[in-house]
């Protein structure tokens, strides 16, 4: 929490729920307000169903690329996660999917500045996909109405290197497996060893392009919604040492 999400807190604090709405209506007008993904509309603690509904594939995209170049600016719109928790206890309307890495320090709601309820989190290393990972994403889109799945590499990714070094660790082989073919197919003229980032990111970049690949051959599912324009199946690569999200699109 920082200092402004107490602040707001506390001058809340008096309000009863009612005098909150009123008051956040006009805190909302001035883009104060959490909920990240509600834009400059927000006027309640997760997004409703209401509201997601309204929300284009475009706009979720614009919110997260928003939402990225606040947190890279260290700046955070105010929020109160109890709030948040309350509000979505009953019921989630989640705008995205994001598959992404295990890695500690890419955090999608973290980097993206999103809050509770906001997006589903599919985390696997080298963020492939798999049947069970699929059938995640069908859920969130399909059945609860995500708009966006968002497919998210990172720069520095151990998984990458792993499957550039041909490690073998127990489970861990089979899951290389799934990255070495973006391995092979990287153009890179430089040296292709996990020691060259260069290398690494570019192989990160291949791999999030064949998972978007994989997702449209192997679901029906999302390729139809994506044919019907509901969902949009985004790439992008997150910078550790920048904190910049690439969206690809
Ligand atoms: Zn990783």
């Amino acid at each position: 929490m920082d200092t402004n999400t107490h602040g707001t807190h506390a001058q809340c604090g008096h309000l009863d729920r009612r005098g909150f709405l009123r008051l956040s209506t006009s805190v909302a007008a001035l883009g104060l307000l959490g909920g990240s993904l509600y834009g400059s509309l927000a006027y309640a603690d997760a997004l409703t169903k209401e509201q997601r509904d309204k929300l284009t594939p475009d706009e979720i995209l614009a919110q997260m690329k928003r939402g990225n170049e606040r947190f890279r600016k260290g700046e955070r719109k105010p929020r109160n996660y109890l709030r948040e928790q309350k509000a979505s206890a009953k019921g989630q309307y989640p705008a995205a999917v994001v598959l992404s890495c295990i890695d500690s320090r890419a955090p999608a709601e973290v980097i993206m500045d999103l809050g509770i309820g906001d997006i589903f989190n599919c985390r696997v290393a080298g963020n492939i996909a798999n049947d069970d990972i699929l059938g995640s994403m069908e859920f969130a889109c399909k059945l609860s109405g995500a708009k966006v799945a968002l497919i998210m590499g990172h720069t520095a990714c151990g998984a990458i290197k792993g499957a550039i070094d041909n490690a073998e660790l127990g489970n861990l082989t089979g899951l290389l497996a799934k990255i070495k073919p973006a391995v092979q197919a990287t153009v890179y003229s430089g040296e292709r060893t996990a020691k060259n980032y260069g290398f690494v990111d570019a192989v990160a970049r291949k791999n999030v392009e064949f998972v978007m690949a994989h997702i449209r051959e192997q679901s029906t599912v999302l390729r139809e919604l994506e044919s019907q324009r509901a969902v949009k199946i985004a790439g992008a690569m997150y910078n550790l040492e920048t904190a910049a999200i690439d969206f690809f699109a």
